[in-house]
């Protein structure tokens, strides 16, 4: 009998659950190969992954072997490595997708580390010599006289003089000038003073930075109160140990306002990652944080992924957003990865909000969480002032009180600036025929089509289908088509018919697809008198000091929705949005535009703030038996035909079987039935126990691909969703 064969365990991203055997590559392999890329066959393909283990395999058993190392040493390793194991054992996805969702582009398709380090050009000492000698006024003189007393950076360089590589090419071949890799940026800070902290703030700085090994805490902080203020002394002290730290920010929270004020108090690089980078620069992030030189890095969601061999801290901000759970291929969440993360890394990790969610409030009052508060606001700054205004059976017009019309004027008169929320885009949310009750809806969803440019345009805000709006009515041919109810661009469009004199500036995603964007409009407007009318883009992250007066309009959707998060995100964002007013000197006003004045929601909000709200809203969900009481998992189905859809999932059901502590919910249709030309339905798992719940999801989620009923659906398993759609 033969011997076994040396065989190498491979990650591939793939949706199969199990890793795949292959025999080494030929030539020498790295010291270490466990974390290691290397490029396989697969079918007729290749693809990349990543090594999992060594294993060993009979020499019959013909095995496709392995094509070319990519690394020379584990991409990777450590805690990072685990971490990521654990998220695919949690989230009960492929490992292969875990770690190809966890790297950056280039780096998932194979290519190597990039350089982080920056060059730059110096001259040599002939050089320095003939310096003087080039002829007045040529390109090369320029350069070399940049040149003249020290190394000087290549984006330096490109910031003073166009085409500087012709010149500095012809400097080197005359051997007068060289690049030069640059030292990579000073580790230790130099930090530049903030303001004196308050007793609240000091208290729990002085907490964090006093924590032995893995502590979480809540800095549950009202808006304004000077979190960020927390955050970055407690970076100042991370940094003074030598270690990194690493800080989530929400999609909309990770400005250039953000990044200058850590940049600017740090005094050191500060390392931005995020969706408006390419791929290289993704990567180049990536590869600085593995080499330990990006010593301090915010980011949005999938920064969670960054390597840290020498981390300090981890920071969530605005950690109840919802855009910290990815929501399409793996489903994970970034605040509680982060907690799984710091937890192996036995790091301090702060989690900061002015309303936590629900699961994280339960945590910090199980005790799980440190809980820090801060309950005044930084400064000089008062809180808002909070005014319900009843609108039943008032006149409004386009969706405005005369009310609030005259107090949007007083606050321009002073010269102050205003706020018009309203959580919808586009001109109105239906179409309607005022004969016949024809509303325009999508042809491929389950859903009216949302009105746009003033009434002439429809746009499907689920699927993105666009057409022009109809003359008449297609069912009764009558012309009384109107646009029903408000959006912001009906706002802005009865606003600046209202207000002639001052800006009215719309921010909502259709304004601000462009990261930057909303930064020049507010740099526009800077401190003169305007309005803004936006969705919750709007609800954070800027600092308006000239802001006074924030109008809510509209909420009243919210107050009756079916879905069990629907109050709990409603209530952050008006706490959230509120938090814009009178953050400098000028006193805040808020008013809340509403047909249900008595709403208990609103009157606990406004006469106790958030925390009334919470403790309501969690006796709620115990008694219902929804998480933070319960935890869930969802299965969504879709398929051109219902029944297949309904077949998949009860084949699932029927794998899942009667578990003890376990409920099944479903097949059921989901809450938008048809989207994008599929029907969707879903089935929900809920217990009360979470190993119960992942018991059976560890034995039924290896099964789910391979079930007869999955060829005709597309599928997806949601461990802990944070939207039941
Ligand atoms: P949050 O992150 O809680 O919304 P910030 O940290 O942005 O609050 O602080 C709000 C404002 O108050 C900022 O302009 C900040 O510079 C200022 N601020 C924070 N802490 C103090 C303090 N201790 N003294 C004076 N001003 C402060
Ligand atoms: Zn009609
Ligand atoms: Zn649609």
């Amino acid at each position: 009998m033969d011997a076994p064969l040396p065989t190498l365990r491979i990650a591939l991203p793939v949706p199969l659950p199990q890793l795949f055997d292959y025999l080494p590559p030929e030539g020498p392999a790295p010291d270490v190969v466990v974390g290691c890329r290397i490029r396989v066959p697969f079918g007729p393909r290749e693809l990349v992954g990543v090594v999992v283990e060594q294993g060993s395999a009979d020499p019959a058993a013909s095995l496709r072997q392995a094509l070319t190392w990519l690394d020379p040493a584990p991409l990777l390793q450590a805690e990072l490595w685990h971490s990521l194991q654990w998220l695919a054992r949690y989230t009960h996805a492929p490992l292969g997708e875990v770690l190809s969702t966890a790297l950056p582009g280039p780096l998932r398709h194979g290519e190597p580390m990039p350089e982080t380090h920056h060059w730059g050009w110096q001259l040599s000492a002939d050089g320095r010599e003939q310096r003087g000698s080039l002829r007045a006024g040529s390109r090369p003189r320029q350069l070399a006289e940049l040149l003249a007393d020290a190394v000087v950076d290549e984006d330096v360089i490109a910031a003073r003089m166009d085409d500087w590589r012709t010149a500095a090419r012809s400097l080197a071949k005359r051997g007068l000038a060289e690049r030069v890799a640059l030292a990579v940026a000073p580790l230790q800070a130099s930090p530049l003073g903030g303001p004196t902290l308050n007793p609240e703030q000091a208290n729990a700085v002085q907490a964090i930075t006093a924590a032995q090994g893995f502590a979480p805490f809540l800095l549950d902080g009202v808006t304004g109160s000077g979190k960020t203020e927390v955050y970055l002394q407690a970076i100042i002290q991370c940094l003074a140990q030598g270690r990194q730290a690493l800080v989530l920010v929400p999609e909309i929270g990770l400005t250039p306002q953000t990044l200058a004020r850590f940049r600017g108090r740090l005094g050191i690089a500060v390392h931005a990652f995020h969706s408006g980078l390419n791929d290289n620069e993704r990567a180049r992030v990536w590869a600085a944080a593995s080499r330990g030189e990006a010593r301090v890095i915010v980011g949005t969601r999938s920064a969670i992924f960054m390597p840290l061999p020498e981390a300090g801290l981890l920071i969530v901000d605005e950690e109840h957003d919802n855009s910290y759970k990815q929501q399409d291929g793996i489903r994970y969440h970034a605040r509680d990865f982060a907690l799984v993360r710091a937890k192996a890394l036995g790091i301090p990790v702060v989690l900061g909000s002015a309303t936590p969610a629900m699961e994280t409030l339960h945590n910090a009052h199980a005790g799980r969480f440190t809980h820090l508060r801060l309950k005044v606001r930084a400064g000089d700054a008062m809180p808002p002032r909070v005014r319900i205004l009843d609108v039943r059976k008032r006149p409004l017009r386009d969706g405005l009180s005369p009310q609030v019309l005259e107090g949007i004027a007083e606050h321009l008169r002073n010269g102050q600036q205003v706020l018009v929320f309203k959580n919808r885009r586009g001109y109105a949310p239906v179409l309607l025929c005022h004969d016949c009750g024809w509303t325009a809806p999508c042809q491929r969803c389950d859903a009216p089509m949302t009105v746009h440019g003033a009434g002439r345009r429809l746009q499907c805000h689920h699927c993105g289908a666009r057409q022009a709006a109809p003359l008449a009515c297609p069912a009764c041919a009558s012309l009384a088509l109107q646009p029903q109810g408000i959006g912001t661009e009906r706002l802005e469009e009865h606003l600046a018919q209202a207000f002639p004199d001052v800006p009215v500036l719309r921010i909502d995603r259709s304004t601000t697809s462009r990261r930057d964007a909303l930064e020049q409009q507010l740099a526009r407007l800077g401190d003169q008198p305007g309005i803004l009318v936006g969705t919750q883009i709007l609800a954070k992250g800027h600092d308006l000091p000239k802001l006074t007066l924030v109008v809510v309009v509209g909420i009243d959707e919210g107050l009756f929705s079916s879905d069990f998060r629907a109050t709990e995100k409603l209530a952050q964002q008006l706490i959230q949005v509120a938090g814009r007013a009178g953050r400098a000197r000028d006193p805040g006003e808020v008013w809340l535009q509403t047909h249900h004045p008595g709403h208990p929601l609103l009157e606990t909000l406004v006469n106790g703030g958030y925390h009334p709200f919470a403790a309501a809203e969690l006796n709620q969900r115990q008694a219902a038996g929804f998480p933070p009481f319960a935890h869930l998992a969802l299965l969504r189905a879709e398929a051109q035909q219902v029944e297949h859809a309904n077949a998949f999932l009860l084949a699932v059901r029927a794998l899942v079987g009667e578990q003890p502590h376990l409920e099944a919910f479903g097949p059921m249709p989901a809450p938008m039935p048809r989207r994008a030309g599929y029907q969707r339905t879903q089935l929900l798992l809920s217990s009360a126990q979470r190993p119960a719940l992942h018991a059976v999801l560890d034995h039924v989620a290896p099964l789910l691909q391979g079930l007869p009923e999955a060829r005709k659906v597309r599928w997806s398993l949601d461990v802990d969703p944070v939207d039941l759609y």
